[in-house]
């Protein structure tokens, strides 16, 4: 007990303080079990600093503590139908007649919101429970929480907050980019985010939130409700919720979300069983960690055994050399999986991995599969995994910074950087030229016809009938295609460049502000800081680009070959919360600029005109508002405020 008293609580402070698990969640909760049954068979034996015993983790400086009003629990946990009818035994013995729901659970951080009339004033980590992290600041920059509700109310509400799947990789291909130590899970990732000193960051990780609890006192009857209402205040909540009369419906839920548990677009660990009854969950009250109307039902470990055959070392877009294990075949998850990322050379190194080595595989965030840890008592191979010195394209000296968990190439010239960054420049979010994918660009190459992105712009149909495989029709398609992007608005080239740091969607602010990207490469390290949502790091980055010699060239090169260096205007958003709305703004605004408040609505997708008739939808109106005003209520059009535009 004391062992792993000591272990667990090792365990939760790489898990809840530093982000950065060293067990999975399958292996924790197996060690846990032990404690929890060692405890129920030695109660006066049961040691003080247990983790059965508390909530959560401690609280990290650099926030300021945040004492909640409502405390915050954890869940008790089942791994079977077994346990989960045991529970239902406890809980019909006395309610015979209990119905329950059963709710996804999000794999993120708890959080809890505070406001007062209706305004955001306080968010706040679980932390131990009683006392958080007040991490309001950051919290304001996740897009889905609304800063004013659609009611004056004062309200603590509670809910998930999570790294979408997408999001996920982008920051972690990120970070391996930048020679950054990856996330190890979604989970992990959104913690890590939220206690992001800068705010900036925080809005670039695309988070998002499930809210599922009125903390304060409510006027509802059941949990369902409590969704319903939520949804109402402008809430995100997870509308795939289901009541269940009996455990045989709510096992059926579980296998069916099991099946489709890998398509979703966010990360789930297990389902919640509730009893919705709101009045039963009070009589039933909580344990010292837990409540006791509900159970979590974790779904079983995806992870497998298999042997690591050799190692792949390659070179990315900016120098980073990715080392990925090629594995004996193994099912995980719905799929066959033969390779899986090792991360980087620390992690190798940390892990003592070596070729030959049976390795426990899983699936981090339930696309690629990684590596968690070495079956010690299977190692066959007495030798360390060689780390490459030279780099496997261009064998150049590899570089490993102190500061660093990558290895580098750093040379310029290395090939492998070179196709990749040609490869990017052509990838559907950069200048999506159809048909110039990995292949072609290593042929382009090969035969020294493209040395850089300009280069592609100098290809004729004849060059390309020279490649292997091309015939007139498919040249003159990839010309056409070629030709078509020097169309593409501005934002899309940006990011073609590959600049660090600068990701598709910061291009677009950058060029919507600036225009056209002459006027970008003049810009100054504060003209692009002060920019909502962008910050030092990437306008550091773009100015130290766009002085260079080589970018100043290239520019030149773009322009004079035709290709489009200006922004073209919003893209039709089809899918925003106000597409196909005609939007009028009038009066003045208090905070936001009359840019900003454009922008904004058009980037849900509203076409805002200057002047009010009978097609416009929807009216948004600042202090003295005049004439278009008084139009709007003759002609009966919805009218909003500053502030609803901004919890949008
Ligand atoms: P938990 O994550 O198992 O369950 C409680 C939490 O579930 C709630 O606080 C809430 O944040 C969340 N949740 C998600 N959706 C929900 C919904 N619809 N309704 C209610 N709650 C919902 O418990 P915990 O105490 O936060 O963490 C314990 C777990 O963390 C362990 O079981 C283990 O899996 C993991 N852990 C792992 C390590 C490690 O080293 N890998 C260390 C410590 C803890």
């Amino acid at each position: 007990m004391n062992e792993l008293v000591e272990l667990l609580n090792r365990y939760a402070e790489e898990y809840y303080q530093l982000d950065k698990p060293s067990i999975s969640d399958a292996q924790y909760d197996t060690l846990y079990r032990e404690l929890v049954m060692l405890e129920s068979e030695h109660p006066e034996l049961t040691l003080p600093n247990s983790p059965s015993h508390r909530v959560g983790g401690k609280i990290l400086d650099g926030f300021e503590k945040y004492r909640h009003t409502y405390p915050l629990y954890s869940l008790q946990d089942g791994f079977s139908l077994e346990e989960l009818q045991a529970f239902d035994e406890r809980i019909r013995k006395e309610f015979p007649q209990v119905t329950y729901i059963c709710e996804l659970k999000i794999d993120g951080l708890s959080v809890s919101l505070t406001y007062e009339a209706g305004q955001l004033v306080v968010g706040a980590t679980r932390g131990d429970g009683s006392i958080g992290e007040n991490i309001t600041e950051n919290l304001k920059r996740v897009q889905d929480i609304p800063l004013t509700l659609t009611q004056a109310r004062d309200v603590t509400v509670r809910g998930e907050c999570y790294m979408p799947k997408t999001s996920f990789h982008r920051v972690n291909i990120d970070r391996q980019e930048k020679g950054e130590a990856e996330f190890a899970n979604p989970r992990n990732a959104a913690a890590g985010t939220l206690r992001q000193l800068d705010t900036a960051i925080v809005a670039s990780r695309g988070l998002a939130t499930f809210l599922y609890q009125e903390a304060s006192p409510t006027d509802m009857t059941s949990q369902s409700q409590v969704l319903l209402e939520l949804d109402k205040m402008g809430f995100s909540t997870n509308r795939d919720y289901y009541l269940a009369s009996s455990i045989s419906e709510v096992w059926d839920f579980i296998e069916k979300i099991a099946e489709k548990r890998s398509h979703l677009p966010y990360e789930i660990d297990g389902i919640v069983v509730k009893v919705n009854d709101l009045a039963i969950q009070e009589e039933l009250g909580f344990t010292v960690k837990a409540p006791r109307w509900a159970i979590a039902y974790k779904f079983p470990a995806e992870e497998k055994e298999a042997e690591i055959l050799s190692v792949d070392w390659t070179v990315g877009r900016t120098g980073v050399v990715t080392p990925t294990a090629n594995l004996t075949p193994v099912r995980l998850a719905g799929t066959t999986v033969s390779r899986a990322t090792l991360h980087n050379v620390d992690y190798i190194a940390d892990k003592d991995i070596r070729i030959g080595d049976t390795v426990i595989v899983y699936k981090a965030g339930d696309i690629i599969p990684a590596v968690l840890r070495v079956v010690e008592s299977k190692r066959a191979s007495q030798e360390v995994m060689a780390i490459p010195t030279l780099c496997p394209s261009c064998q150049s000296p590899l570089m490993h910074y102190e500061d660093e968990v990558a290895l580098r190439c750093i040379n310029p010239h290395c090939p492998s950087q070179i196709m990749n960054r040609l490869e990017h420049f052509a990838s559907r979010d950069a200048m999506n030229i159809a048909g110039l994918g990995s292949s072609i660009v290593i042929k382009l190459f090969k035969t020294g016809l493209v040395k850089d992105v300009a280069d592609i712009y100098r290809l004729t149909t004849e060059n390309l009938l020279q490649l292997e495989g091309f015939k007139e029709k498919s040249a003159q398609k990839l010309y056409q295609a070629i030709q078509s992007s020097k169309n593409n608005s501005a934002e899309k080239l940006l990011f073609g460049l590959g600049i660090r740091h600068v990701g598709s969607k910061a291009s677009k602010i950058l060029v919507t502000k600036f225009g056209h990207l002459e006027a970008l490469a003049q810009a100054q390290v504060e003209d692009i800081a002060e920019i909502e949502g962008l910050g030092q790091v990437i306008a550091q980055s773009l100015v130290s680009y766009f002085t260079s010699q080589g970018a100043k060239e290239l520019l030149v090169e773009l322009k004079e070959a035709g290709v489009n260096l200006a922004y073209k205007g919003q893209v039709a958003i089809t899918d925003g919360l106000l597409s196909g709305m005609t939007v009028v703004l009038t009066g003045k605004l208090e905070r936001l600029k009359r840019s900003e408040a454009k922008a904004k609505l058009e980037s849900l997708g509203a076409n805002v005109v200057g002047s009010v008739s009978k097609k416009t939808d929807l009216v948004v109106a600042g202090v003295d508002a005049g004439s278009k005003l008084t139009k709007a209520q003759e002609l009966d059009i919805e009218v909003k405020d500053e502030a609803w535009l901004e919890s949008l």
